[in-house]
């Protein structure tokens, strides 16, 4: 049983949930990257890890919101993203392996390699792959995509929003933080004094803080912001949270009302670079880094971002802190799966993101890759 559902059992009778992943996934100390910056108390939470097939944060989302959309009985779902969107794809995933349909919904993003993969995998799962250029398009094309299907099953879809960060999707991250909490009870890693991840959608973020808090841990979350600067995220975050709280409180009266002002969130937005998606110089050195100390392979559009935070903060840190890195970005090899696929199976707007170049900085990243591993070799 997850945590979450051993320490409120009602939550466990009345909130829908479908087990998809491998969970807890591990913890381990980063000896090596630790070392070679002269730093010890450096730790990762794996979970890249999370699934059979594909791993990453979404899972733990989809979880809850796949078991909504079975309780339901939807015979798909609709969710939405950039076309390298990695929500979509893992909403993909796991639809299918549940037995439901999937219709991903997908907008204009900077072109990468992970654009390519997310969507050569996303196609070989038999997701229904749209591509609308702007948001009118969306809107039109999310109404008539909803109607026909409707008209097709019998059913509408179940929406899944951005990223999976309705407060049920939420849930899953407050569990996490429970899960966490018993590898600290465990000795698997010390209490963390800071929490460090990407920060998009934000529910990752925000049902930690939340799971924290009502768990008894004093770890500062750092979220990381990727995507583009917000006017208020805070403001943003503290509704979600609010709703989050709320969805649990009403499920479960025994559930802790917390007041987020009492929490420490750092919310930090000076690593976004030009914007999200696009890799940025500092990230391409993080990203090489923990492939050469650690091998452990970081994306370019999240979680490098929030590992330059970590290198960047490190020359401030206190005495013997112990900062965790939360890693959200799927590690689980998918090249074998993609090889099958022809670009050209896939509807004609998404040819561009395979015949065109990709960004400057993913070349680089690609040409050190090859490097390691002439070194490794
Ligand atoms: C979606 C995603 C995030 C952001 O998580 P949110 O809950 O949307 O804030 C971070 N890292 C990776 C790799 C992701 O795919």
């Amino acid at each position: 049983m997850i945590p979450l559902f051993e320490h409120y059992p009602e939550l466990g009778d009345k909130l829908p949930y479908v087990s998809l992943g491998q969970f807890p996934t591990p913890v381990s100390k980063l000896e090596r990257l630790g070392a070679s910056i002269g730093v010890d108390g450096l730790y990762l939470k794996r979970d890249d890890l999370s699934g059979q097939l594909y791993g990453g944060n979404k899972v733990r989302k989809l979880e809850f919101l796949l078991g909504e959309a079975l309780r339901d009985g939807s015979k798909a779902v609709m969710t939405f993203g950039g076309a390298g969107s990695n929500h979509a794809l893992a909403t993909a995933v796991y639809a299918r392996q549940v037995g439901l349909g999937c219709i991903s919904m997908l907008t204009p993003q900077p072109n990468a390699r992970y654009v390519r993969h997310n969507l050569l995998m996303g196609y070989s799962q038999g997701a229904e792959l749209h591509y609308y250029r702007n948001k009118r398009s969306l809107f039109i094309g999310t109404f008539c995509q909803r109607l026909w299907h409707t008209l097709k099953s019998g059913r509408p879809p179940q929406i899944i929003p951005v990223g999976g960060s309705s407060p049920l999707g939420t849930t899953g991250f407050v569990n996490a933080a429970l899960e966490l909490k018993s590898q600290i009870s465990a000795g698997e890693l010390p209490e963390p004094d800071k929490i460090y991840l990407p920060m998009g959608s934000m529910g990752t973020a925000v049902g930690l803080t939340l799971g924290l808090a009502v768990c008894g841990l004093k770890s500062k979350i750092v979220p990381v912001v990727v995507s583009k600067k917000q006017e208020s995220p805070a403001k943003r975050f503290a509704e979600l949270f609010e709703a989050t709280n709320s969805l649990l409180c009403a499920h479960d009266p025994s559930f802790p009302r917390v007041r987020l002002a009492e929490r420490d969130v750092e919310i930090r937005q000076e690593f976004i670079g030009p914007g999200y998606a696009i890799f940025t110089p500092e990230a391409v050195e993080a990203i090489g880094r923990m492939r050469q100390d650690e091998g452990i392979e970081l994306d370019g559009t999240y979680s490098h971002k929030a590992l330059a935070a970590l290198l960047h903060d490190i020359g401030h840190r206190q005495e013997g802190e112990v900062s965790l890195f939360w890693d959200t970005y799927n590690s689980k090899d998918i090249s074998s799966i993609i090889a099958e696929v022809d670009y050209r199976a896939l509807p004609k707007a998404f040819h561009g993101y395979f015949e065109e170049e990709v960004q400057p900085l993913d070349r680089t990243l690609a040409t050190l890759r090859r490097k390691l591993c002439k070194t490794t070799l």
